[in-house]
């Protein structure tokens, strides 16, 4: 799923309420656009400065009939074959097939004059300042801030989607903002961010922007933070695991035929998501949306947990998220608090050591408690870290190693 407009405490706030500061760029004023994103004044690696990434014709330019590319924010799609008479993409499982003119089910690929271009480069739609625990990763540089951004499109059809006026959407239908990979390193740089988060839509659907951004974050000491549903090919993965330092990747049931009518996917390239990415020595966790009636079964729960166990993923975070009613699942209830307990009880009893609830701000289970000696080394309230005791990555206590990336 994606993360955390849909996470986010106020249960049922719409995107809109979330994305209150967003604006089409030809109406926000510079000062608006600046408050927004809480940017102070000059940065070393800045020349021109934040204000000229406030550009009005962000919205003037679509296509331009004859020129060599479908509009100002795209560029030339990686992992695409050209074949007879049509390009495939490789980037997901879908590999689609594109004739001149059609776009990808992503809707962020299009095939312009037999060239395949991403339409997702530069062009956000939504940037935020987000504590790192939002991802939510509980296990990587806690109480740090993360330079959060998203361009539309999704590679996933959910139900349940609760960002689904961005992800299923086209770039060419959001309201965005213009901010090339440079300035997005900057934006990170002048709000403190210890990281750039590529989340809230479906990344791998602007992957080129991702890469790119990511590589130069690097340079600058900013490490990178994939949020995903996991449906990416093997190739691209590995390459992308290059440059990212973390991820939290959506597991949303154990169950093949559920993926394909809840997502319109398949269960078994996840689970190869996961295995590439602990492969690759990125730090990973792991969301699972209880959903009442579709993923709420604690046998397919008990299943997932000894998949995990069985293929190493015990001390990767596992994270249980309260399932909010929108989309197109409004009939359903809020998943109850007790199922939610009841499948961090299953995963633990399979093996499974740090087992979270999510969205349910204040309940004990969103703690980092030891294993070994049962100490609660880190509280947390809702996104807030009230109390971190780790000592290098340490049990204050016990000494017990716990696994993460602390520093
Ligand atoms: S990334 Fe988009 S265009 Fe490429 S295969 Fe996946 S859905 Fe199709």
């Amino acid at each position: 799923m994606p993360e955390q407009l849909r996470n986010a405490p106020t249960t049922g706030g719409s995107l809109k309420v979330a994305l209150h500061p967003i604006q089409r760029l030809d109406r926000m004023s510079k000062r608006d656009f600046l408050r927004f994103i809480g940017i102070g004044a000059g940065c070393a690696l800045c020349t021109r400065g934040w204000t000229s990434l406030v550009q009005n014709d962000a919205w003037a330019a679509v296509t331009h009939a004859g020129e060599d590319k479908p509009w100002r924010w795209s560029k030339e799609a990686l992992f695409c074959v050209k074949k007879d008479g049509y390009v495939q993409c490789q980037k997901c499982p879908h590999e689609c097939a594109l004739a001149p003119g059609d776009v990808g089910i992503c809707r962020s690929r299009v095939n312009y004059d037999g060239t395949v271009y991403s339409i997702a480069y530069g062009n956000p739609c939504a940037v935020h300042v987000d504590p790192i625990e939002k991802k939510p990763l509980f296990h990587f540089l806690p109480s740090t801030r993360s330079f959060s951004i998203a361009v539309a499109g999704c590679n996933l059809r959910c139900l349940n989607c609760q960002n689904w006026e961005i992800s299923q959407a086209s770039p060419r239908e959001t309201q965005n903002y213009d901010l090339m990979p440079e300035s997005v390193v900057e934006g990170a740089l002048q709000n403190q961010c210890a990281t750039i988060a590529y989340t809230y839509s479906e990344p791998t659907t602007f992957y080129e922007y991702a890469y790119d951004t990511a590589t130069i974050a690097h340079r600058h000491a900013v490490r990178n933070v994939w949020k995903s549903c996991g449906y990416i090919n093997e190739v691209p993965l590995r390459q992308l695991c290059k440059v990212i330092d973390a991820a939290n990747i959506d597991l949303k049931s154990f169950d093949d035929k559920i993926y394909r009518e809840l997502n319109s996917a398949n269960l078994a390239p996840i689970l190869d998501t996961l295995k590439v990415i602990k492969s690759e020595g990125v730090w990973l966790e792991i969301t699972n949306l209880v959903i009442p009636s579709w993923t709420d079964d604690m046998g397919m729960i008990g299943r997932m947990a000894d998949w995990l166990c069985a293929n190493g993923f015990q001390d990767s975070p596992l994270h249980f998220s309260r399932f909010t009613p929108l989309y197109k699942l409004t009939q359903l209830p809020l998943t109850p608090v007790s199922t939610l307990e009841a499948a961090r009880e299953t995963a633990m009893k399979a093996g499974m050591r740090y087992v979270y609830i999510g969205n349910v701000p204040g309940h004990e289970a969103e703690n980092t408690i030891c294993p070994n000696c049962k100490s609660v080394e880190i509280e947390r309230k809702g996104f807030t870290v009230v109390r971190n005791a780790l000592r290098a990555g340490k049990c204050s206590k016990c000494g017990a190693k716990v696994p993460g990336v602390w520093s």
